[in-house]
């Protein structure tokens, strides 16, 4: 089973893809965490898309598609993945269909999850991330209060540095102008799944777990 998980920055993405990918026992596929893996561990990886990152640009396609298609091979994705963050724009989604199709598979469901553009502000702006698990969180306080850390397994909260008001515009005009038309280019082949991303983390896991489970598509 292969799913891709769609969304704007802020709409629950990874929160969402490592609940199915638990659930359905999937490996969880996130690119932006690859990228921020390769930009901690100063590698050859690293450097070349760190100042996309931080400038809220999209990394050049060929190093993104290589990275994907390599990391698909792994022994943990054979059952299938949540891919989390890729494709982000058409020519990544032809490129995983070419090289799925290659091997005689292709993707299953494309889920989008769909929050408003004032709800993405006021998550990005007081998001904090995990050091340990890289489980995000909101906080209300800004910058969390002191002794304030991850719900889920006590490890540091940190801010990304690509969650800042310049970088999140940009972040979602890229959103607007390239990822768009990748939730129209499953709409078209009958993929899509689209999910109200506003009501609680628990209750939009269990949509999606139900409706993947009905067969549920869109299908114009
Ligand atoms: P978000 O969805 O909140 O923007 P991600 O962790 O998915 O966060 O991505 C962070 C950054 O990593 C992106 O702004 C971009 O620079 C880079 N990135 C992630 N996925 C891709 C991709 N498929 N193609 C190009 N760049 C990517
Ligand atoms: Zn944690």
């Amino acid at each position: 089973m292969y799913i891709i998980i769609l969304g704007a920055p802020g709409a629950g993405k990874g929160t969402q893809a490592e609940n199915i990918a638990k659930e359905m026992k999937l490996a969880h596929i996130a690119s932006g965490e690859l990228f921020r893996q390769a930009v901690e561990r100063g590698d050859e990886l690293g450097a070349r898309v760190k100042d996309y990152i931080s400038k809220g640009m999209l990394a050049p396609d060929e190093v993104t598609i290589q990275m994907i298609l390599q990391r698909l091979t792994a022994g943990d994705c054979k059952d299938g993945v949540v891919l989390d963050g890729f494709p982000r724009n058409i020519k990544q989604a032809k490129a995983l269909d070419d090289a799925l199709e290659e091997q005689d598979k292709a993707i299953d469901k494309a889920l989008y999850i769909e929050v408003s553009e004032e709800e993405l502000i006021r998550r990005l702006t007081s998001r904090w991330a995990c050091r340990q698990c890289q489980a995000s969180h909101q906080s209300g306080n800004n910058p969390p209060g002191e002794g304030e850390k991850c719900k889920l397994c006590g490890g540091e909260l940190y801010q990304r540095v690509d969650d800042n008001e310049e970088t999140i515009k940009k972040r979602l005009g890229v959103y607007f102008t390239d990822t768009m038309p990748v939730i129209e280019y499953y709409r078209k082949q009958g993929k899509l799944l689209k999910i109200n991303g506003e009501d609680s983390v628990e209750v939009i896991t269990g949509k999606i777990l139900s409706a993947l489970r009905k067969r549920e598509f869109i299908t114009k």
